[in-house]
């Protein structure tokens, strides 16, 4: 929710004009109601949908002079309803908002309005030969969202995609509409650097001009280490592959590595071992039949055989999802899947830095500098309590890395040369469209599971092992509705 921005800047920027007459406020709008993407916060709320950007200014003006609030909202992704108001309260919607203005191809810059969807972007510009530097496991985001909180991928020489903003435009409470860009000097810059990750707090950002890259084809690899191996393999991992993600499955000795790097099938001959999806299928027999097998089990052999890898594993968790003995299981199969399951894919970066993260699901993520191998302490201490609790944590723990980013308020606030570990706890809701029959628990259950079972233990882990600035918990859910990303 925006609050009015202190008046510390006029003089110091150019203000634009704000008419009052060119939008007026329908206050009666019908509350409608509004869920997340996993279903799991939803309230009723006054929705506008602006269609120009004179249309945005004068909703905030109205809502400024009025001393109403309203809340940007973008796709409404967020794991933890960010993007929600109290019941009734009045919430802008930027998605008819969504228009790419334009490519600049001799500066590899692309300008649109804030509604667009991150998939909309990287499909416009894959025509140009370019791409978006960075990704997260989803592109369903609006590019306000996106920045707004500023979204990581993988990469530790890569920072939270906020750090690729050129220039953007916010329409604010009190100041009205202001442009701010990265080579802006003194307060403005300071501003710039501040705004850009606000959480909807300073006002509604309508437009974004964002750095871009050469489009280009990345090759994964995906294999599986021991819990030691990992740990002592990371330095070189990270220092030869631009992005390293690893996935820990508890109660295992097992690590899931995924690298991507740059490369060109035409100048270089592809590994031997390249994946392919009958493959894969034939390496999720161990789980199909495992949920086959099961008495709880409703789906039958054509439905179980339609399924990718996150939606059997979701299926099964579901079906004792607090069952520690029954937890171990899938995760003992999901290593075996995992061991059989290595190989290579060669496929453009946005369809590759996407990747399938389950179904519905409760996340606990956590940001921290590492200095001295602390990724590697947090995790290791962060396993060994949840076992030694016998927590039904299931597979995987999510750990990615970033650079530091110029903004002040992303959770990886720092310089371009330092790392940070972004760790993320699941817990698995089930498969939405399902959850009400596959699913004996409410999400209220879950956030009861995960909260007092979790939080603690990262809680302690962190104070213990990284006392200190830059750490930030993000605590929400996060579901997919549809099939894989990438199965
Ligand atoms: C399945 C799944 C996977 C995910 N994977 C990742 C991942 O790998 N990495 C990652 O970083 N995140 C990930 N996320 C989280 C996601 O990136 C964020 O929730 C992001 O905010 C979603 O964008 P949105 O458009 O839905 O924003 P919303 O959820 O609608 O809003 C998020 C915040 O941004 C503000 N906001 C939105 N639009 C504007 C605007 N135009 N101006 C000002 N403020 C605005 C809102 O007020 C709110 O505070 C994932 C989420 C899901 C559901």
């Amino acid at each position: 929710m925006f609050h009015i921005l202190p008046r510390i800047l006029p003089g110091l920027i150019p203000l634009s004009l704000i008419s009052p007459l060119a939008f007026q406020c329908d206050s009666s709008v019908d509350p409608e109601p509004v869920t997340n993407w996993s279903g799991t916060h939803s309230t009723n709320l006054r929705v506008h949908y602006p269609t120009t950007t004179a249309e945005v200014e004068g909703l905030v003006a109205e809502a400024n002079k009025n001393r109403k609030k309203l809340r940007p909202m973008g796709s409404h992704l967020s794991p933890n309803g960010l993007s929600f108001a109290d019941p009734n309260e009045s919430v802008i919607s930027l998605s008819l908002l969504d228009n790419i203005l334009k490519i600049d191809i001799s500066k590899s810059t692309v300008t649109c309005q804030s509604g667009c969807r991150v998939s909309s972007v990287v499909d416009a510009l894959r025509p140009h030969g370019l791409t978006l530097p960075q990704l997260a496991s989803i592109a369903e985001q609006q590019i306000g969202g996106f920045i707004s909180v500023a979204a990581h991928g993988t990469g530790h020489k890569i920072p939270t995609v906020d750090d690729f903003v050129d220039s953007f435009t916010v329409v604010t409470p009190a100041l009205g509409t202001l442009t701010f860009s990265r080579s802006d000097v003194g307060m403005n810059k300071r501003m710039f650097d501040l705004i850009l990750v606000g959480l909807g707090l300073f006002g509604v950002i309508t437009e974004v001009t964002i750095s871009c890259i050469t489009a280009h084809n990345l090759l994964e690899h995906t294999f599986t280490l021991t819990r030691e191996a990992a740990v002592q393999r990371l330095p070189q991992l990270l220092a030869t592959h631009k992005y390293v993600r690893y996935m820990w499955i508890p109660y295992t000795d097992t690590v899931v590595v995924v690298t991507n790097d740059p490369f060109d099938a035409s100048a270089s001959t592809l590994p031997t071992k390249m994946q392919t999806v009958p493959d894969v299928r034939d390496k999720l027999r161990p789980f199909t039949e495992m949920l086959l097998a099961h008495p709880g089990n409703g789906l039958s052999e054509e439905e179980v055989a339609g399924l990718g890898m996150g939606e059997v594993r979701d299926a099964l968790l579901a079906l004792g999802p607090l069952d520690v003995a029954h937890v171990k299981r899938v995760n003992a199969v999901e290593a075996e899947f995992w061991k059989h399951a290595t190989g290579y894919q060669y496929k453009p970066s946005d369809q590759l830095l996407q990747f399938d993260c389950g179904g519905s699901q409760w996340v606990q993520e956590n940001c921290f500098k590492v200095t001295d191998g602390e990724d590697m302490r947090f995790m290791t201490k962060l396993l060994v309590e949840i076992e030694a609790r016998n927590i039904p944590a299931p597979s995987p723990i999510e750990q990615r890395w970033s650079a530091g980013s110029r903004s002040r308020m992303s959770p990886a606030a720092g310089a371009a040369g330092d790392v940070f570990s972004w760790v993320g706890i699941i817990m698995y809701e089930g498969v939405a469209r399902e959850r009400s029959e596959l699913y004996p628990y409410s999400p209220c259950i879950h956030s009861r599971l995960v909260i007092p079972l979790f939080t603690p233990v990262f809680a302690g882990i962190c104070r213990r092992t990284t006392a200190r600035r830059g750490q930030t918990s993000r605590l929400g859910s996060r579901a997919r509705t549809g099939r894989c990303l990438r199965s």
